[in-house]
């Protein structure tokens, strides 16, 4: 995709321009076979740090310095920094989760549930449990995959984790504080796509969070908003999980509603 069109750099070019920073934010594929020479070219070529997707995540690791803890109990990376000639493998899906989850409500001392157990959904729980959460139930279709995010949280953080292997529809226990759709159901095409879920037993004391940012107003937080339940949308998310990285990457603060207005223009 040309560079003028890839959203990632559109919304980072206009939050860029807005405060004046003197940065710039390319995007590049990279084959897999040449992701350590490509680590290797952002550290000579002086880059402060990168982000990167799949396919990257995990096999980033090994060329990296360091972990940060949660980066390192999630096992994935998305965001690189680069300081005193070292690099520092960060992961920003959680923590931008978390400072979005925080607009509406704290998760310290909350019950979660998280249906997915993938790269989006390992790093808010990871997240959410260090963050104070008392108990987080992980749904998923594949019980390997629940299984090993469960041991994670279990082995690493205080918050106790069990897994519900989501093989019927789940009906969401009604002593739940937090839902998070963490799995890749409704994201753009497949927008009427449903979570295999009893929408029922949503209720009004629930905070209903979805990962998917296009569109930000899926089947689940429609069904949520129906019945009463405070929603989060996917966009505040990917808003956030940018402002830590340009955080983390300038030191800088910078504003997500100049981020979150380009994304509406995009997506809309
Ligand atoms: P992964 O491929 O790592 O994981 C996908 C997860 O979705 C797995 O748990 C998978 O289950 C589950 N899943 C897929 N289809 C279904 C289905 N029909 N029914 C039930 N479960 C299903 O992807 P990621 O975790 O990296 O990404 C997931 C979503 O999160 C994507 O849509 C992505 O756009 C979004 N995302 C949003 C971010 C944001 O900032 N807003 C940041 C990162 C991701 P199983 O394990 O059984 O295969």
């Amino acid at each position: 995709m040309p560079a003028a069109e890839n959203p990632t750099v559109a919304v980072m070019d206009a939050v860029f321009a807005h405060h004046g920073l003197n940065a710039r934010y390319i995007n590049c594929e990279v084959a897999p076979e040449a992701l350590g020479s490509a680590v290797r070219g952002a550290l000579a070529m002086g880059f402060i740090g990168f982000n990167c997707s799949l396919p990257h995540k995990v096999k980033v690791i090994e060329f990296l310095d360091e972990l940060a803890p949660s980066a390192s109990i999630i096992g994935a990376v998305n965001c690189v920094v680069i300081k005193d000639g070292r690099l520092i493998g960060e992961n920003t899906d959680g923590k931008g989760f978390v400072e979005s989850l925080r607009t509406v409500v704290d998760p310290a001392g909350k019950d979660l549930v998280i249906f997915g157990a993938g790269g989006a959904a390992r790093a808010i729980a990871v997240e959410s449990a260090l963050a104070g959460a008392s108990h987080i139930t992980i749904v998923n279709t594949t019980a390997s995959r629940g299984h090993d995010l469960v041991d994670r949280i279990n082995a690493n953080t205080p918050a106790e984790a069990t897994l519900v292997h989501w093989d019927h529809t789940i009906k969401i226990p009604g002593t739940t504080e937090i839902v998070v759709n963490a799995t890749s159901v409704g994201l753009f095409p497949d927008i009427d796509a449903r979570l295999n879920i009893d929408a029922n037993t949503l209720l009004p004391s629930m905070v209903v969070a979805d990962v998917i940012p296009n569109p930000p107003r899926t089947r689940l937080l429609a069904d949520a908003a129906d019945r009463g339940c405070t929603t989060l949308d996917g966009m505040g998310m990917l808003v956030n999980q940018g402002r830590v990285a340009i955080k983390l990457w300038t030191g800088v603060d910078v504003d997500g509603q100049i981020m979150r207005r380009k994304l509406e223009e995009l997506f809309a």
